[in-house]
């Protein structure tokens, strides 16, 4: 599924309560550095016949200052403005203005809120990206495997992508300003086995975040319909011990079933 539009809600979202998105992507075409087996867009070749079009940052300032304006009449709540959509923020061309100019709009019609984006941190390797990323109050960063090999299966890095050394290392680099996203999962994908919580996986994945000290992780399972069937989704039950075996390590963890 698809946003249609570049300003989405503000709708309640389990983690930032009334969050007003913010999708910098085109609105028909998929566009990320990964293909996650379980991504709510889809594949990425599903869309690549769609015309590929940017809004300027023009344009979206535009939409998005219109939109305020209107909530602010309509009386409306707004907690987060949040970066999220069709694929990977930070591969807008220009991304690190962006987060100028929500900041910006954030200060001006809700200084109350925070700002948030939900990226895969590949681009991270990017400095002017990485400089960016850290101005915003809640950079939430995508950690889904213990392994190079079951990120490649879960992921799907592409040539838009990083290394998995690049990756860790800038988390790392992040640590504490930035908030690790982890979606556990067990299943199977063309046959073999796609895990992020067998042993050989989640030890680690717990070893990279004793490295990484985040300033709290975000679990959480499969929520809607995955492009690739054979996925378990995990219980809350499941999902706490997991979560306790991070809290042994004094790294907090929020748990969202
Ligand atoms: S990083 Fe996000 S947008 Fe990109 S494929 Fe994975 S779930 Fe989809």
């Amino acid at each position: 599924m698809l946003f249609e539009n570049s300003i989405v809600g503000p709708i309640h979202s389990r983690r930032l309560g009334s969050s007003l998105g913010v999708n910098l992507l085109p609105l028909k075409h998929k566009y990320c550095s990964y293909d996650c087996i379980y991504c709510e867009c889809g594949w990425n070749k599903e869309s690549e016949a769609q015309e590929k079009v940017f809004a300027t940052p023009q344009e979206l300032r535009e939409l998005l200052q219109r939109r305020l304006e209107q909530l602010k009449k309509d009386n409306a709540q707004v907690d987060s403005f949040t970066f999220a959509g069709n694929g990977e923020p930070t591969l807008y061309p220009q991304f690190p203005e962006m987060v100028d100019m929500v900041i910006e709009m954030r200060d001006r019609y809700y200084p109350d809120a925070v700002t948030t984006l939900l990226t895969n941190a590949t681009q991270l390797k990017h400095k002017a990206i990485f400089d960016a990323v850290q101005r915003l109050d809640n950079p939430v960063l995508k950690l889904d495997a213990g392994t190079e090999r079951m990120r490649q299966l879960i992921n799907k890095n592409n040539d838009m992508g990083c290394t998995w050394d690049e990756l860790l290392s800038n988390l790392i680099a992040f640590g504490k300003k930035g908030i690790i996203q982890t979606l556990l999962f067990d299943g199977r994908s063309d046959g073999v086995t796609v895990s992020n919580i067998i042993p050989e996986e989640f030890n680690p994945y717990l070893e990279h975040l004793k490295k990484i000290r985040p300033r709290y992780v975000m679990l959480y399972a499969l929520d809607r319909a995955t492009p690739e069937k054979d996925l378990r989704k995990l219980n809350v039950e499941e999902l706490e011990r997991y979560a306790q075996m991070i809290r042994r390590e004094g790294i907090e963890v929020k748990v969202y079933g």
